[in-house]
């Protein structure tokens, strides 16, 4: 693993950590020429430098041309655009002076091209006069969508370029944070949507010519259109509950991708529900988990707590996996564990 932070959660993990940035190219070159196979976490990684490891040899999954079209908004747009996949109809903006000039398009949704991430590069504008607050950088302005819900669904492409499909997960947001409230899998969806959704899904994958796990992010509306808004290249908060919930999880699948093994069984063992465990608000420090042991008690709960050492507010700081037939019991237990367990800054 190479990661700037020492106390990163996967460095008591992995059998060798080595301290550095990953989006510096040297660094990248010289840690990517020791192994054989090199992944990603996360997408702001030095691209240049897994394009001379690619050029050397190395295996990289996902290949860096895939990463390229995702890690820019306006090129993931144009490639959805240029493979016929539905996305909400979008135009391109250099600056705030061309955003301006653009009010006609409203009501839409301004994302910029590159670094933004949970939520942190999207704005919502309705009116005119929202667009003063907008980004002043290359960026995507698209249609705002009266969304129904929102889906996520991920897609394993194999070495072999074997495909393999998680069930449909639904995601419900926390409207004020602009983060996942919790996650629901299967999705309920009516069976004409549902063959929809993977259909899409599929293509998008299979397009990027690259083997890889790839989460697709999904919107229906109320007249039954899906579109598609975005795809992560990676293992994916939308699939934590795969951990508990089914016979491969996506962590499993990646492995097996990397190590050019066959693909896992996608299916679920149980319906699942999955919420994160953000920091609360008003606590930042050392992170203490009140409640645990309440929440440890309920026996279908699976509770996962990253290891990081400081909280703050919004920061997410672990999952819990809940586990039933029942979609009420699954509802129910989520609404124990999110009044239980909290994530708080240690009292000094
Ligand atoms: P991020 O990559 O930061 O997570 P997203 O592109 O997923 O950003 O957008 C964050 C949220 O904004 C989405 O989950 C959705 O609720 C809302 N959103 C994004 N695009 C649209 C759209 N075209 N219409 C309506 N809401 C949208």
């Amino acid at each position: 693993v190479l990661e700037s932070d020492t106390e990163c959660p996967a460095s008591g993990l992995c059998n060798r950590f080595v301290k550095g940035d990953i989006r510096d190219y040297e660094t990248v070159l010289a840690f990517g020429r020791q192994v054989d196979v090199l992944t990603i976490e996360i997408e702001h990684v030095n691209l240049e430098a897994l394009e001379e490891l690619e050029r050397e040899g190395k295996t990289v999954i996902p290949r860096p041309k895939a990463l390229r079209i995702i890690r820019d908004k306006i090129l993931q747009k144009e490639y959805y655009r240029g493979h016929s996949i539905p996305s909400p109809e979008f135009i391109v903006v250099k600056d705030r002076a061309e955003l301006m000039s653009r009010a006609d398009f409203l009501p839409a949704v301004q994302k910029i091209g590159m670094g933004g991430y949970d939520g942190r590069g999207v704005i919502v504008m309705r009116e005119a006069a929202d667009m003063e607050q907008g980004f002043d950088s290359p960026s995507v302005l698209e249609k705002l969508v009266d969304i129904d819900k929102e889906l996520a669904l991920i897609v394993a492409i194999g070495a072999g370029r074997e495909e393999s499909v998680y069930p449909p997960v639904e995601m419900v947001f926390d409207p004020v944070l602009n983060l996942l409230d919790y996650q629901i899998c299967p999705a309920v969806l009516p069976e004409k949507i549902f063959w929809k959704v993977e259909a899409i899904a599929l293509t998008v994958a299979r397009n990027f010519d690259s083997p890889g796990l790839f989460a697709v992010e999904l919107f229906t509306d109320k007249a039954g259109n899906v579109y598609v808004n975005e795809t992560a290249p990676r293992v994916h908060n939308s699939g934590h509950h795969t951990i508990e919930a089914h016979y491969c999880s996506q962590y499993d699948m990646l492995m097996r991708i990397l190590l050019g093994l066959p693909p896992g069984n996608t299916d679920m063992i149980l319906p699942s529900l999955m919420l994160n465990l953000l920091g609360e608000p008003g606590h930042s420090g050392p992170a203490d988990y009140v409640g645990l042991n309440d929440v440890l008690r309920i026996d279908n709960a699976f509770v996962h707590i990253y290891g990081k050492r400081e909280t703050r507010p919004g920061r997410k700081m672990g999952h819990v996996t809940v586990l039933s037939r029942e979609k009420q019991e699954l509802l129910h237990q989520a609404s124990v564990v999110k009044r239980t367990l909290k994530v708080q800054a240690k009292a000094t």
